[in-house]
């Protein structure tokens, strides 16, 4: 089987973890399967990173220097645990030297500049992948697998310039992947491939947003036609709901792409929308999977939901939103008055993750991160005419429930079951939305009433 493996920065923590990810790798391809291998930074190199460039911009150079050294030393401590066979350890801390001065010289100049572009933010963060993926390379190699590194521009991942969150311009990303990484896999070779970058036509380095290795993955996997891609993790795959909620959470064993998706937007752990959306394009399965629980089956994402016998499959819940609700004249009635709210919000950059008007018109509320609460109250009253707002409410106490399964699909009753099941918890719903695409349900409770409404549907639906 052709097979990528995608390891993310959990499973990367530390040397005893890239041990147990390398011997996985080892032992897929000792039964004869084609593998790459994708790697996110090591455990939370990222936000360090991200921390660096603050402090650098703000001219505090002790900070800078501390997180500095604190990516030297768990990068080279973890490279010594690794690679034991003595030419290829030196020469692997040699270049993990070579890079982490690069990255202080650039440091440096942000320092001196006080000032960062985006262009040369995604050049540092690309520095996370870039260490962590060397140092699974030389791991790799130093268990007799001929393994070879590449970059994702490298790989074959061209991108537009949109610097943080850069779009692969998917056709020539898909030819080249191909193009480049199937005569490596036909000799026996593993390409192992920093996640999270790709590149421009005219060779910057860019990233495609916070958790984009995964994206990375099922790219890789679309270019290569792959049988799966397994996206390794510390968990059995996506359960049923938080297990801190309700403790007998399941596994789920398959979901299809549409209930993933929905899942992914919904903030589900470990899932990443743009990745499900490229699997999905091109028919690539993706497994999610535990390094710790290397033989359980994990959660596989495929064209086909199959019928667990339940209609909802999972109940999420999303903690820190707002609920904002626009009342006013101009509202009611008047057509593209919610437009207009929407509209103001998008160019403020803020995400609406959920709408509701009134069936009488007079309001209209909206779902929005609750870090952004502030700034969305603002463009809604910026934008709106004097007097033509009656009332803006905001209430930042409230979480959002997302009840997701393809069989609700018409399955008649099924919102009437879900409010039943919590309107007998006593728990008061206030604002419901359900996607026309009648695989999720949503509404709003207060915070409070949170994980009572979650068991409630938990229990009534029998998922555990
Ligand atoms: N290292 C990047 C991040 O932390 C990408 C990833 O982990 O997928 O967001
Ligand atoms: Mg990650």
């Amino acid at each position: 089987m052709r097979l990528v493996f995608k390891f993310g920065g959990t499973s990367l923590g530390d040397g005893e973890r890239i041990k147990r990810c390398s011997s996985l790798v080892k032992s897929y391809y000792e039964q004869g399967n084609g593998i790459v291998v994708v790697c996110s930074a090591m455990g939370d190199t990222t936000d360090i990173l991200i921390a660096m460039m603050n402090a650098a911009v703000k001219g505090d150079r002790g900070a800078v220097e501390g997180y500095l050294r604190a990516l030297r030393d768990a990068h080279l401590a973890a490279a010594l645990e690794v690679v034991s066979d003595g030419e290829l350890r030196t020469e692997t801390v040699q270049l993990l030297n070579e890079r982490l001065n690069d990255l202080t010289h650039i440091l440096s100049s942000i320092y001196f500049l006080r000032e960062v572009t985006q262009r040369s933010k995604d050049l540092v963060l690309s520095f996370g992948e870039r260490l962590s993926t060397w140092i699974f390379t030389s791991t790799l190699r130093g268990l007799g697998i001929p393994a070879k590194y590449f970059e994702g521009g490298d790989a074959g991942i061209i991108t537009d310039s949109d610097f943080g969150y850069a779009t692969p311009i998917l056709d020539e990303t898909i030819e080249n992947i191909g193009k480049t990484l199937l005569p490596h896999l036909s000799e026996g070779v593993v390409p192992v491939v920093t996640g999270f970058i790709g590149r421009t036509r005219d060779g910057a380095i860019t990233t495609l947003g916070r958790g984009g290795s995964d994206l990375t993955a099922t790219l890789l996997g679309s270019g290569i036609g792959a049988d799966e891609v397994v996206l390794w993790s510390d968990v059995d795959g996506l359960l049923t709901t938080d297990p801190r909620i309700v403790k007998t959470a399941k596994t789920i064993p398959q979901l299809s792409y549409e209930e993933a998706l929905e899942m992914a937007v919904f903030g589900a752990k470990g899932l990443h929308p743009r990745a499900i959306e490229t699997a999905q394009k091109f028919g690539i399965k993706v497994r999610i999977k535990n390094t710790f629980n290397p033989s359980a089956p994990g959660t596989l994402i495929t064209t086909h939901g199959v019928s667990t016998g339940s209609v909802v499959k999972s109940v999420l819940l999303v903690r820190d939103v707002a609920m904002i609700t626009v009342k006013g004249s101009s509202v009611i009635g008047r057509p593209g008055s919610a437009a207009k709210v929407l509209q103001s919000l998008s160019d403020a950059g803020i995400n609406v993750m959920m709408i509701s008007q009134s069936v009488s018109e007079s309001s209209v509320s909206l779902i929005v991160r609750r870090d952004c609460a502030d700034r969305a109250l603002e463009a809604i009253k910026g934008s709106s005419p004097a007097g033509a707002i009656r009332g803006i409410e905001c209430e930042r106490d409230v979480v959002v429930l997302a009840v997701v399964g393809e069989g609700m699909k018409g399955t008649p009753g099924v919102a009437s079951r879900v409010f039943g099941a919590v309107a007998k918890r006593g728990v008061n719903v206030r604002m419901i939305a359900q996607g026309s695409s009648e695989l999720n349900i949503s509404f709003v409770v207060k915070e409070a009433d949170g994980f009572e409404a979650v068991r409630a549907i938990h229990e009534d639906y029998g998922l555990s």
